[in-house]
């Protein structure tokens, strides 16, 4: 019997509503069109689909990612259980920092990524309970979504609506963004300003959004209902976590700088994962188009021409990372779960050299590093 897995490969394509409410989304997102659809698009999606059919596997639902999330989800309760209830010393208090920062930054990658983006499961519950693990990591799924799978998927590197290439004054992306003096510096002072992302999160980005009800110059609906229940009950957690219960046993400036410590390692990391696969020599930049007229691309190309992978290679990175060094594949199909990504890139590679469509790749984590830090460089220093 044949059967067919495209209605579970959601596109951002597809979420990109050609009669938005006016109440919902600025004007400026009105204007952001891509050009038709080509063939290659529907041969990329046939294929894909075809690979799913061929080894009668779902793209969603496997084993080794709920496996996965046992083993992430369990090394973060042993980190956090024994830095609050058992460290002694400093050294055990830094080591713990150090491994519950990476067992975060293991939930943000692979767990609440595949979750939020609908790609963990086909039941819409355990997507929603794996989307949470983001608010208990102090970050609202609500307002991800919207920034990550809305704004950044759907426009990727699309000056002035992806926010991700967006850091205002403080850092030049692109080469549309306008250069200012300090701008030189900033491959210097941008791996600082990556420590401090997620307690910008934290602190202030999250509740502005809900202050302001929108995002950059977006108009956003608040979150209401079940939406804000979870809102507040994973601030709630999370300044338990973080704060409420550890202050039970600690002095408020070894938990501040237990605090300070663990949120930096996990913002840069989130950072210099995230940015590697856009703010980068190979990928492209582009801006809104004049009133009336598409992107010179249509989406698909666009992905593959503002996305870069790397370490294609490296098993451990994969699985640590939650395949994001594949964001290619993440891009065009991120309703697929991520453990998926190494067998699609075959065929995206392929189906891309028959089209002509660029397909970049670096080798190495440490080239794709030194590719974005060589254009930050460039970006600081020419006009
Ligand atoms: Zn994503």
């Amino acid at each position: 019997m044949s059967k067919s897995y495209s209605s579970t490969i959601v596109n951002p394509e597809d979420l990109i509503d050609p009669n938005p409410e006016p109440s919902t989304v600025a004007n400026r997102h009105l204007k952001v069109k891509f050009a038709p659809t080509n063939s290659f698009h529907k041969q990329l999606k046939r294929r894909v689909n075809q690979h799913f059919i061929a080894n009668d596997r779902s793209p969603k639902d496997s084993a080794s990612l709920y496996q996965k999330t046992a083993v992430i989800m369990t090394w973060f309760i042993v980190s956090w259980t024994l830095l609050v209830f058992a460290a002694q010393t400093w050294w055990q208090a830094g080591f713990l920092c150090i491994s519950l920062a990476l067992a975060m930054g293991g939930i943000g990658f692979s767990i609440q990524h595949d979750g939020n983006h609908k790609a963990y499961s086909d039941r819409s519950w355990i997507n929603q309970v794996t989307g949470f693990s983001a608010d208990l990591m102090g970050v609202s799924s609500y307002f991800w979504n919207l920034h990550h799978t809305l704004l950044h998927h759907s426009y990727t590197n699309v000056c002035g609506v992806d926010l991700d290439i967006d850091l205002g004054v403080l850092a030049r992306y692109a080469p549309q963004q306008e250069r200012r003096w300090f701008h030189r510096f900033q491959h210097l002072y941008l791996p600082v300003l990556y420590c401090l992302l997620l307690i910008n999160w934290h602190v202030y980005r999250d509740f502005n959004d809900f202050v302001q009800a929108s995002i950059g110059d977006y108009k956003i609906p608040r979150p209401k209902g079940k939406d804000l229940v979870l809102f507040v009950a994973g601030k709630i957690g999370f300044f338990a976590l973080a704060f409420g219960i550890p202050l039970c046993f600690h002095p408020v400036w070894q938990v501040m700088v237990g605090y300070g410590v663990t949120s930096a390692i996990v913002g840069l990391l989130l950072s210099i994962v995230f940015q590697t696969a856009h703010c980068m020599p190979q990928a492209k930049f582009v801006d809104i188009p004049e009133e009336a007229q598409a992107l010179e691309d249509n989406w698909a190309v666009h992905q593959l021409e503002t996305t870069v992978n790397f370490a294609p290679n490296n098993r451990l990175l994969s699985w640590y990372v939650g395949g994001l060094n594949y964001q290619v594949e993440h891009h065009l199909f991120p309703g697929i779960s991520h453990v998926h990504y190494p067998e699609l890139a075959t065929i995206v590679r392929k189906t891309c050299e028959e089209y002509g469509v660029v397909y970049n790749v670096l080798p190495t984590f440490r080239d794709a590093i030194a590719a974005h830090f060589q254009w930050l460089k460039l970006m600081g220093n020419e006009a």
